[in-house]
């Protein structure tokens, strides 16, 4: 590893600052089980690497009536194992608790997940089908993204330089959801597709991982779920709006064959009443 400055900063403002100082040179300490492992593999060389586990405000999930914040340190453990995400969001949960094992997961967060931006990242389409939305600190103050709107490209989010991701919010929906992932193992293993399926009460919602550049929703899709369409019809037009490749993990042919597997087996799981929010 090359040397690098080390900081621990007790606010956004400072986090913020230090940021805009060292530009491209300037990354985010979360858990560290991306960014620390890519520094090892020489991918990414900070000059400056900024701790945020020493905000305090960022450690914390809250809830009130309509919905529930997960802030940025928060770890996939905790976000896996609290209640009323156990409750309201079980397949957010379920999702958190698939990422590594759980020494990785003590301290992976699930706002490095979505930061880091892979297209496999596992707690992406549950808050994609959930329509959570991205608190966001910066020199300009703050703002919030729809998460949508988050990923650009392969480890490219809409982040402008100096911004800080506070924590996401999800709004707590009644329906029913299943989160599926596909991987070679059962546990410390990437995604070769992982899916949402979400029955809310204003229609379906449907998300993938690992077959496009990002993790991606299927509105063409979801429009024919709700018209009631014919399932051969429904899962050709999955396979239409996703663009996987092949890779180590799967060929770019088995994917798009396990998008309309996973598919059919979601709606099954749900129309048995699987997985209830
Ligand atoms: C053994 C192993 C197994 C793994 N298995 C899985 C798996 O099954 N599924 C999966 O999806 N991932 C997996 N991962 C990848 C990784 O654990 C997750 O992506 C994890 O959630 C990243 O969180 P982190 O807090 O460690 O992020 P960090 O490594 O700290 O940060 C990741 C990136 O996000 C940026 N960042 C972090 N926080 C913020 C913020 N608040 N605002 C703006 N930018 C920020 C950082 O600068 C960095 O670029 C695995 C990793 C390892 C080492």
């Amino acid at each position: 590893m090359r040397p690098f400055e080390y900081f621990r900063p007790s606010s956004l403002k400072e986090a913020s600052e230090l940021l805009v100082r060292y530009g491209d040179g300037g990354h985010l300490l979360n858990g560290g089980t991306d960014l620390i492992v890519r520094m090892r593999d020489g991918l990414t060389l900070p000059s400056a690497v900024i701790d945020l586990k020493g905000i305090e405000q960022l450690s914390r999930i809250r809830e009130d009536e309509e919905s529930v914040y997960i802030g940025a340190t928060v770890n996939l453990n905790q976000v896996g194992r609290h209640e009323t995400i156990g409750k309201s969001f079980p397949y957010l949960a379920e999702a958190a608790l698939s990422v590594g094992s759980k020494q990785v997961r003590n301290r992976a967060t699930c706002i490095g997940n979505l930061c880091n931006a892979s297209p496999l990242a596992d707690t992406a389409t549950p808050l994609m089908a959930l329509d959570a939305v991205l608190e966001v600190f910066g020199p300009e103050g703050e703002r919030e993204i729809p998460i949508r709107d988050f990923f650009v490209f392969v480890r490219k989010t809409s982040l402008k330089p100096g911004e800080i991701v506070k924590g996401v919010r999800v709004t707590k929906t009644a329906g029913q959801g299943v989160f599926t992932k596909l991987a070679r193992r059962k546990e410390v293993d990437l995604s070769m597709v992982c899916m949402t399926l979400l029955k809310a009460e204003d229609g379906w919602r449907l998300s993938y991982g690992a077959v496009a550049p990002t993790p991606v929703r299927l509105p063409k899709t979801e429009a024919l779920l709700n018209q009631g369409a014919a399932l051969e019809e429904v899962l050709s037009c999955a396979v239409s709006e996703v663009k996987p490749i092949d890779d180590v993990r799967a060929s770019r042919e088995y994917r798009l064959e396990m998008v309309k597997v996973m598919l059919k087996r979601g709606l099954e799981q749900i129309e048995k009443g699987g997985a209830v929010s």
